[in-house]
């Protein structure tokens, strides 16, 4: 595997050793990788001549300090797991190769997206997202764009920007990659201790609650008993809502065959998890 830290570099790489005609498939992350990760890299592998992938940890999505400052780091691990999986070529830039100092920062017309969960609790998050993945495509460019479902408004505010900013690449969104009792893998889940880690299993349960017991008809009841079990097992919770599949519109009333998705965010102490599952 190339690692590579200059966008250039990695450009002038990409172009040389790989013309027009050969796909290349890219994976983002924030690194402190897990099995969810590496299941991004073994798919872009089958389905791509080369595999990029890059670590950055992007200040400009973190609109809480103490989450970015404890962001996990374990670059060496990293590096191991990426070569295993054989993934060719990770980026690794600093922070002023991805920001150079004294460009100006852009805008993105996110509309309805940036206003609901994820938007609405962490203001700034989609505008610091947009920032980083509009700077790696335009470095990478890439045929097609890895990305996980577990960050299922993520790939919504990605593909907007896709759209917007006209990118020729595609998107594949892969499903989340569960631990053997359910609960999501993420690279937060290292700051969880013992006690926190068995606690966490609950969003799981939460979801697995809202999907068997979802009728036709108003769901505030089942939104608002989702909460208290969270709430019970010592989560602070930010939301558990149900959104239209296609587009996160809240649904308060269910017809029954509404593709449907539920989302949850909530705080075990300091550490914020989500997580989704879709309905039917
Ligand atoms: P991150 O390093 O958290 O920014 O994640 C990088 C990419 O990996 C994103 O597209 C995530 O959605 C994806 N990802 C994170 N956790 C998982 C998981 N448990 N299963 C599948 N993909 C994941």
């Amino acid at each position: 595997m190339i690692i590579i830290k200059e966008a250039l570099a990695l450009s002038n790489l990409l172009k040389k050793r790989h013309p027009g005609n050969q796909h290349i498939g890219f994976v983002p992350t924030m690194g402190a990788l897990h099995d969810g990760h590496i299941s991004l890299v073994k798919q872009c592998k089958l389905e791509n001549d080369i595999t990029v992938s890059s670590i950055f940890v992007n200040p400009t999505q973190f609109n809480n300090p103490a989450d970015f400052e404890k962001y996990p780091i374990t670059i060496e691990s990293d590096i191991d797991k990426l070569e295993a999986a054989g993934c060719d070529i990770l980026f690794l830039p600093s922070v002023t190769e991805i920001y150079p100092p004294g460009k100006p920062t852009l805008h993105y017309e996110l509309g309805y997206l940036e206003t609901v969960l994820e938007g609405h609790y962490r203001p700034g998050h989609f505008q610091g997202v947009c920032m980083v993945v509009d700077k790696l495509l335009s470095i990478v460019q890439p045929t097609v764009l890895y990305l996980g479902q577990k960050d299922y408004q993520q790939c919504m505010v990605i593909s907007k920007l896709v759209e917007l900013k006209n990118f020729n690449t595609a998107i594949r969104i892969s499903e989340t990659i569960r631990e053997t009792d359910g609960l999501a893998m993420s690279s937060r889940n290292v700051r969880l201790n013992e006690q926190e880690r068995i606690q966490a299993l609950f969003i799981y349960k939460a979801m697995i609650m809202v999907k068997n017991e979802m009728k036709p008809g108003k769901l505030g009841a089942l939104k608002e008993k989702a909460t208290r079990f969270l709430t019970e097992h010592g989560f602070k919770v930010d939301y558990v809502d149900i959104a239209d599949a296609s587009n996160l519109a809240l649904i308060n009333d269910w017809d029954g065959r509404q593709k449907a998705v539920v989302l949850v965010a909530a705080y075990l102490h300091e550490v914020r998890l989500i997580d989704n599952l879709i309905l039917n």
